[in-house]
């Protein structure tokens, strides 16, 4: 089936990708008013889907939007769209519907637009990435997985531009995110990642690699850390749903310990890839 064919569900509606559309006047498209999630599916199975559900309402909660849908209505969307048991992803975008003209005020009464569809998870090399640092540019509000994605489009650019796959962002000295991604670090022995707040995004993989450290005995610590730390850290993993954990391997032109995936990581990541082949597994 081509892209263009590929079902998916738009405001009550199954229909093919190429007939979705929707009106000019959605405050999605005027100002980038919604928000939206993306969920890994293993096995048929979206994984840690109550967390993704969760955040949703936050986000949406933040943004003053009301829930359009139940989790039960959620999953059983998500049922309809997935198909196979190969890897892919749920993306889900919610905005604030479309008004009947273009002002900055919250309308009254207007139904959101809501729109899901499901898409095969392309492999990430297993041999390390390339990154770069730059000032993080974002707002205030990064803890809300907004659709408003600008700054971090322009960033994950300045990265690409530079030969380089992701670009960590540095907001008043301290090392906070990846342009879509959580940053870690193996600093003196211990596990280290940004602590949660308003700078970055609560990523569901974080917590799961957390969990997983913790479990795995690794010393694990949610602390800031600055850009010299980051510069000579012994390893620097980038998380998220559709990445799992992704080792860098150079910085800024310069290469990370020894330029490979480090022992660390090697260790989280064989605990990442068995905790997904139990959720495959799983009924
Ligand atoms: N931070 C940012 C800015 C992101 O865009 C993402 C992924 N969308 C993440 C972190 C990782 O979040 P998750 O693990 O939930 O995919």
């Amino acid at each position: 089936m081509s892209e263009a064919d590929q079902p998916v569900y738009l405001n009550g509606e199954y229909l093919p990708l190429a007939e979705a559309s929707i009106p000019v006047l959605d405050r999605g498209f005027l100002f980038g008013d919604g928000v939206y999630e993306v969920i890994p599916v293993y096995g048929g199975k979206p994984l840690r889907l109550d967390d993704h559900l969760a955040r949703l309402k936050r986000s949406l909660g933040e943004i003053r939007i009301p829930p359009p849908l139940t989790d039960a209505e959620w999953s059983s969307i998500f049922s309809r769209l997935i198909s196979g048991t190969g890897d892919q992803y749920l993306y889900l975008q919610v905005t604030r519907g479309a008004a009947t003209k273009r002002d900055h005020a919250i309308p009254a009464g207007i139904a959101p637009t809501v729109f899901v569809m499901c898409s095969p998870i392309t492999p990430m090399p297993a041999d390390g990435i390339k990154a770069i640092t730059v000032e993080d540019i974002r707002w205030s509000r990064c803890d809300i997985k907004a659709i408003t994605l600008l700054a971090n489009v322009l960033l994950r650019q300045d990265a690409i531009d530079a030969g380089a796959a992701e670009a960590i962002l540095i907001r008043d000295g301290k090392v906070q995110e990846g342009a879509a991604s959580n940053v870690f670090i193996v600093s003196h022995g211990a596990i280290v990642t940004p602590p949660k707040g308003r700078t970055i995004l609560p990523g569901i993989t974080r917590d799961l690699v957390l969990e997983l450290a913790r479990e795995a005995g690794q010393t694990v610590e949610e602390r800031l850390f600055d850009a010299e730390e980051l510069r000579n850290a012994s390893e620097i993993w980038m998380t998220s749903s559709i990445r799992e954990i992704l080792p860098v391997i150079e910085l800024d032109g310069q290469r990370v310990s020894a330029g490979n995936p480090g022992p660390v990581w090697q260790t989280l990541n064989a605990a990442y890839q068995a905790f997904k082949e139990r959720h495959s597994q799983s009924d």
